[in-house]
């Protein structure tokens, strides 16, 4: 009998009640030893469906949700490994999207910002096509500088004539030079 209600107790909530009434009506009956037994597995079944209700709700909170193109994703990821390195711990793949899309003009990326969801990078897709691996990177670092960071554009440069960020508009009159030997110190600008 009482691996039957122990059944019951595991498949729904429901019967945990109407069978609790019958361990009370049980009770006139003298099967005390039983119904001890029984309310033990009461007790314990609520408390199994509690921490199973407390699990199910810690999941869903913590289920990130990822929006971003495949083909854009790792250059998301390799900011956010960038960011945690110079100490800055955030899921940057789950606060900002990614598309590709038909952008147009010459505009080759943009950020738009939402209040209300997380800012989209959209990235004209012709010229994701044919640009380079430093190019790709340089335009997501860039655009999530936007959409993650905060950042405006900045024109300045140095006694060289080159550019000292990575967030120049390109309509300034800095020279562009994103390459091995400069990422890591436009990568700390970029952070700082
Ligand atoms: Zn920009």
């Amino acid at each position: 009998m009482s691996t039957k209600v122990y059944l019951l107790y595991y498949k729904s909530r429901l019967p945990v009640w109407s069978a609790s009434f019958n361990f009370h009506s049980r009770v006139s009956c003298g099967e005390n030893k039983y119904i001890m037994l029984l309310k033990n597995y009461w007790i314990l079944s609520v408390i199994i469906l509690l921490l199973a209700g407390l699990t199910n709700c810690q999941t869903e909170e913590t289920t990130p949700v990822i929006n971003i193109d495949a083909r854009l994703l790792p250059y998301f990821e390799r900011f956010e490994s960038e960011a945690s390195a110079r100490g800055i711990e955030a899921p940057i793949t789950t606060l900002v999207s990614g598309k590709l899309a038909e952008v147009g003009g010459d505009v080759v990326g943009q950020c738009e910002h939402y209040t209300n969801s997380p800012n989209v990078i959209l990235v004209d897709q012709q010229y994701w096509q044919n640009a380079k691996e430093f190019e790709k990177e340089y335009l997501i670092f860039h655009e999530l500088g936007h959409c993650y960071l905060e950042r405006n554009h900045l024109d300045e440069k140095n006694v060289a004539g080159n550019c000292i960020s990575i967030m120049q508009s390109g309509q300034g009159n800095c020279r562009m030079t994103y390459n091995y030997s400069t990422r890591e110190a436009y990568l700390d600008e970029l952070f700082n």
